[in-house]
């Protein structure tokens, strides 16, 4: 086991395992196109270990140049990918093959394949030395695949955790038995976001808000923002598949936190039983459902006060916020007794100062 930052990393692929797959791709890629004189692209930074050995066993005439991409990582699930290297010039009429170190849902190679399909490239191919097959939701299929790999966080031979563990020879899994993922329950206006705040920073967890990625999502006019503020400005919820698929990119993007606070997800049966399985596959799961506890008639008037500075539409409404209690009591309340059944739901008293409720809870989590 070794530790970078704050996480530790078991053994996963050894050296041997690393470069036959190396040289496999190696080989295939030379009987498809030892005639002619490719172009091989590596995609920084992760890339530079695979495209340095795959060179040493591609002894046939080619070309080298390199990309370079970065993922933002905010909120938004579609997921902007910026340039910062660009493509090399003279690619006109030559066969392109990119080198890539990993390919998981697809995102940055969606965006490569942008970026070459405005060339006139005589063929393009994609080559990946780990390939995660399981979460990949990309229409491109992979020419040549080193190993396909679990949806686990891994590290080594080029590949980081925020930065470290790129020189490793060897690839190293994320150990994730010390994971912690609660989910916080309660109707609008019972805290779960104020808490979620003070929670992240005590145990070092990932907050998912569902409402704030929607939000942020309507603010910078994407299409899921587009349909989702037609359902929230009435206090609807918005589908199940569109918030499903959401969530779980949002966990994606995300498995290397220590743990995740759901907050506001899930809101319907099938939501909580699509995260149990999602979780599953990933080898997680919730370790608790914690219920914030309120009266309707205080929490209205929380909602009504958060609307005048917020001036979140749905928050500003009595009705749309009378309807957004209906939604809960017939959408939501059921899950009570789904994660009861699981013994994992926990109540708390949702009223008082912050900071006292802040304490209930954190009893609740230190007792897990
Ligand atoms: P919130 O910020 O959690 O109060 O969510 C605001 C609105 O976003 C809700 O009223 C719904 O319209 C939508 N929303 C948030 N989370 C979900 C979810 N899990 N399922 C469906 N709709 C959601």
């Amino acid at each position: 086991m070794i530790k970078l930052h704050d996480k530790y990393f078991k053994p996963f692929l050894n050296e041997t395992e690393i470069q036959s797959a190396v040289k496999n791709i190696a080989v295939k890629i030379a009987v498809d196109h030892k005639e002619e004189t490719p172009i091989f692209i590596g995609v920084l930074n992760g890339a530079f270990m695979f495209v340095s050995d795959f060179l040493k066993q591609y002894q046939h005439p080619c070309e080298v140049s390199f990309v370079k991409l970065s993922s933002y990582q905010g909120l938004t699930s579609t997921g902007i990918v910026e340039t910062l290297l660009d493509l090399p010039e003279n690619i006109e009429d030559r066969t392109v093959i990119i080198l890539e170190d990993i390919i998981d849902t697809g995102r940055t190679l969606k965006e490569l394949v942008h970026l070459f399909s405005k060339t006139n490239v005589k063929e393009f191919k994609i080559a990946t030395l780990f390939f995660k097959s399981e979460i990949y939701n990309g229409e491109y299929s992979i020419d040549y695949v080193g190993i396909d790999i679990p949806d686990k966080f891994i590290v080594g031979y080029g590949l980081d955790y925020n930065e470290l563990g790129r020189n490793l020879k060897e690839v190293y899994q994320l150990n994730q038995k010390h994971m912690i993922n609660l989910v916080l329950f309660g109707k609008p206006g019972a805290g779960k976001g104020t808490q979620a705040e003070f929670l992240k920073e005590k145990y070092n967890l990932k907050h998912i808000s569902t409402g704030d990625v929607f939000r942020y999502n309507i603010k910078n006019g994407t299409e899921l923002g587009i349909l989702a503020k037609s359902y929230m400005d009435k206090g609807d919820l918005v589908p199940d598949e569109v918030t499903i698929k959401m969530l779980e990119d949002e966990v994606d993007k995300n498995l290397d936190a220590s743990g995740f606070i759901f907050d506001g997800f899930p809101r319907t049966t099938a939501q909580a039983e699509a995260l149990d399985a999602f979780l599953t596959i990933k080898n997680m799961k919730i370790n608790a459902t914690i219920a914030l506890e309120a009266d309707d008639e205080v929490l209205i008037q929380r909602l009504l006060e958060r609307g005048k500075t917020s001036k979140r539409p749905d928050d500003q409404d009595e009705g749309k916020i009378r309807n957004r209690f209906e939604e809960y009591n017939q959408k939501t309340a059921p899950l009570r007794a789904y994660y009861e059944e699981q013994g994992k739901l926990h109540s708390v008293d949702g009223i008082g100062e912050i900071d006292e409720i802040t304490r209930r809870l954190s009893k609740v989590i230190e007792e897990l």
